[in-house]
């Protein structure tokens, strides 16, 4: 390995891992001098809540269970609102991007400190970046003012997750490793933490695929999406990403299952340009080419392939990737509106890149 030169900034995030950690909320409020949690969730996930309110007694502030996907400004305002009336001194997100994303928010507005307890693979506890939407347009800012202190990686918590969205947000997690690989601001740790979460989530997912209650290939998952998250807040995204985002935001196509059929796509068009950065990918997930080995990968966990089978109209694709080239960023190969249009088409088809 050739080291040439690097910069790279680390958070200084408490990270406790191991099933039954959520246990330890009150003593980790206890070392911060915390005393007052508002306690966050969706509303599938309120009994969940309820059950950290019970434990954790008068350290329970509040609870408010309605995080929504893709954080929306008007319940942000509202559980601003209800944590200073409430009077609390933290938040304690628990559960998956959308819970993190209203405590983030949250923080935004109050500087409030958050531990968050994820419960999916989508690694939004170890980053510094908030995606909001405001009247159907959605934005995303970087501060340090939301990245979250402390995170709690608790295995017993994801066995609840179903099997296929286990494997959607895995692929999820797996497309911030991915693109890490060819960041322009990565460093020689941001590429090992991407590579040992490719390798971890290859072995671990199908361990968990066969039997979602193993609490031992679940533990693995999450160490996995830990250090796709801590990659994913690390570094740069590029085309995967802004792609993501794009289909996302203007088709309101599934957040985690859109990361999974776009990922093989995305990394095949940029698999010259970035050979050698890509190329262990072929070698973990076997395969002749990094973006065919993805997919491969992909199908033999059942995963969605097509973005036809999520909804998206074949009129679409057009306008998708005219929206997908108008503002230009940096990828490793330059973003072409045909050759994006080609990726969109063969996406759509879920067939196998070439
Ligand atoms: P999600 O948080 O929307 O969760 C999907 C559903 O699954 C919810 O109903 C949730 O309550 C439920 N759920 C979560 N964990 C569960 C479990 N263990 N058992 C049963 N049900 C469970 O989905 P997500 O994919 O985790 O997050 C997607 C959102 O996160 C998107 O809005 C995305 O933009 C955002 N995100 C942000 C970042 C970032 O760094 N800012 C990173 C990744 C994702």
């Amino acid at each position: 390995l050739f080291i040439d030169q690097f910069t790279t900034t680390l958070p200084g995030v408490r990270v406790r891992f191991g099933p039954g950690v959520r246990h330890r909320v009150a003593e980790e409020m206890d070392m911060l001098g915390l005393s007052r949690a508002l306690i966050l969730t969706t509303p599938q996930q309120a009994e969940t809540g309820a059950e950290f309110a019970a434990m954790l007694g008068d350290r329970a502030a509040g609870s408010f269970a309605r995080a929504t996907m893709h954080t929306p400004t008007a319940i942000s305002e509202e559980a601003t609102t209800l944590a200073r009336d409430c009077r609390a001194d933290c938040l304690l997100s628990i559960g998956g991007g959308s819970t993190t994303g209203l405590g983030k928010a949250i923080a935004l507005r109050t500087d409030l400190p958050q531990i968050v307890i994820p419960t999916t693979y989508a690694g939004s506890e170890a980053t510094p970046i908030l995606g909001q939407t405001e009247d159907g347009h959605k934005t995303t800012i970087t501060t340090p003012k939301v990245q979250p202190e402390v995170i709690l990686y608790d295995a017993e918590l994801v066995r609840s997750l179903p099997v296929g969205m286990t494997v959607t947000s895995a692929l999820n997690a797996m497309a911030h490793a991915a693109e890490g690989l060819y960041a322009q601001n990565r460093s020689p740790l941001s590429t090992l933490m991407a590579l040992e979460g490719l390798r971890a989530f290859r072995d671990a997912l199908p361990r968990v695929q066969a039997n979602p209650d193993d609490l031992q290939a679940r533990g693995e998952t999450l160490y996995a999406a830990w250090l796709c998250g801590t990659v994913l807040g690390t570094v740069g995204m590029a085309l995967h990403h802004k792609l993501c985002h794009t289909l996302g935001g203007s088709f309101d196509l599934p957040h985690a299952e859109t990361h999974a059929v776009i990922l093989p796509h995305a990394i095949a068009y940029n698999e010259q340009a970035a050979a050698r950065d890509l190329a262990p990918i072929a070698e973990i997930f076997g395969g002749a080419t990094p973006g065919q080995a993805l997919h491969a990968f992909a199908r033999r966990m059942n995963a969605p392939l097509a973005l036809r089978d999520l909804g998206m109209a074949a009129a679409d694709l057009d306008r998708a990737a005219d929206i997908a080239t108008q503002n230009p960023y940096w990828n490793p190969r330059p973003v072409e509106a045909r050759a994006i249009r080609g990726l969109l088409q063969a996406a759509w088809e879920g067939a196998a890149p070439a």
